[in-house]
C-alpha cells in the first residue's frame, strides 16, 4: 500500500500570499549566504537538504483528500475535499483515456470534506465508475445540494460517470475489492466516521473530524482496539492541546498529544497529524511537529512511534 495526501487543511483551504512566499525567498538567501549555489541542481539540494520545511515546503492548503494506492485496478480515496481536484488530474492522466473505478470513503458531510467533488474530473467523464461509501443516511443528497442553484451552476444530474452510494454501518467490515474496510463511529458535530483499512497485511487509519474525552476511558479502550497495530494513523490534530482543553473544547476536533498517547497504547508504527488549522501558518505547524515529537520521546515505553505531519505532496509507501 502506498498513502499519497492531496489535501491535508481543515475546515477551509489556504495558500501561501505574495507576503508569504517574498519572506521565504528571502529567508533563503540569507541561509545560502556564502554558499556557491550557482546551478539549480545545487540550489535544489541545498533546499532540500537544509532549509526547514517551512521555508522551502508549505504544509499545503487543500482540505482532506487522502489517496490509498492499494495495488489493485481501481483508485481508493477518503473525502472529497479541494484536494480532490488535484487528485481528479491525477487520475485522468495514469488512465489515459481508460475509464476509472473509484472508490470513495467519506468521513462526513461537512462543506470542506465535500468541497472538491464538483472539480473532480472523472466524475464529468462517461466511463467512470465513483462508489461512494458513507455512514450518513443523507449521502446522497448532501452531494447533490452542493450543486444545486444558486451555489453551482451545473447540477449533480449532469455529471457523465456512473455513481453509486453505498450505506455502511459502524463496526461492520465489508471487503471491497480485496480490502478491508471498518467504519467506526466519532464524536464530532453531525457525527463523522473513521475508517481502518487492511490489505496486504497493513493497515491504515483514517481518523479526522474526532473529538476525543480524555477523561472517558471507554472511549480511549475503543479507539485502542480500532487503532490496534495500525502501520499508519492518520489523525485529526487541529489543535494544541492547551487550545483542545480549554477555549476550542467541543469544536469537535483534537490534539497533537492525544494522537501520540492513543497511537502508543493501540502500537501504531507511524502517526501522521491531519486536518491542519488554517489559522497555523508553516512555521507554527512546524512547531507543533516538533513539540509532537518531542513529547512522544519523553513518553515512550515501547517501540518508537514514528511522527510526521502531514503536507499536500506527501507520500508513504508501506
Ligand atoms: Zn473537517
Ligand atoms: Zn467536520
Amino acid at each position: 500500500m502506498r498513502v499519497r495526501f492531496w489535501g491535508t487543511r481543515g475546515s477551509i483551504p489556504v495558500s501561501l500570499t505574495w507576503r508569504d512566499l517574498r519572506d521565504r525567498v528571502a529567508q533563503a538567501i540569507v541561509a545560502a549566504n556564502g554558499r556557491a549555489l550557482d546551478t539549480l541542481e545545487k540550489a535544489h539540494a541545498f533546499a532540500e537538504g537544509e532549509l526547514p520545511f517551512s521555508v522551502a515546503g508549505t504544509y499545503g492548503g487543500h482540505s482532506p483528500c487522502v489517496e490509498l494506492e492499494t495495488g489493485g485496478p481501481s483508485y481508493f480515496v477518503c473525502d472529497m475535499g479541494s484536494g480532490a481536484r488535484a487528485f481528479g488530474a491525477h487520475v485522468m492522466a495514469r488512465q489515459a483515456g481508460a475509464p476509472a473505478h473509484i472508490n470513495v470513503f467519506m468521513s462526513h458531510l461537512h462543506w470542506d470534506h465535500v468541497m472538491g467533488f464538483p472539480f473532480f474530473i472523472p466524475a464529468w467523464v462517461p466511463g467512470s465508475r465513483i462508489r461512494v461509501y458513507g455512514c450518513h443516511p443523507n449521502l446522497e443528497a448532501a452531494f447533490v445540494r452542493q450543486q444545486e442553484p444558486p451555489g453551482f451552476p451545473v447540477g449533480f444530474s449532469r455529471l457523465g460517470a456512473e455513481l453509486e452510494f453505498v450505506p455502511l454501518v459502524a463496526g461492520k467490515t465489508v471487503e471491497v475489492e480485496g480490502v478491508r474496510v471498518t467504519p467506526k463511529l466519532q464524536l464530532h458535530g453531525g457525527d463523522s466516521y473513521g475508517y481502518r483499512f487492511e490489505a496486504g497485511g497493513r493497515s491504515v487509519i483514517y481518523s479526522t473530524d474526532s473529538e476525543h474525552k480524555l477523561e472517558d476511558a471507554a472511549e480511549s479502550r475503543d479507539f485502542v482496539a480500532f487503532f490496534r497495530d495500525a502501520d499508519l494513523v492518520i489523525f485529526d490534530s487541529m489543535y494544541s492541546l492547551a487550545e483542545a482543553v480549554s477555549v476550542k473544547e467541543d469544536w469537535g476536533h483534537s490534539s497533537n498529544m492525544v494522537g501520540v498517547e492513543l497511537c502508543q497504547m493501540a502500537g501504531v508504527k507511524h502517526l501522521v497529524l491531519f486536518h491542519h488549522e488554517p489559522a497555523y501558518d508553516d512555521a507554527a505547524i512546524e512547531r507543533v511537529l516538533v513539540e509532537t515529537r518531542r513529547f512522544e520521546e519523553l513518553t515512550r515505553e515501547g517501540a518508537a512511534l514514528q511522527v510526521s505531519s502531514a503536507y499536500d505532496g506527501l507520500e508513504i509507501p508501506l
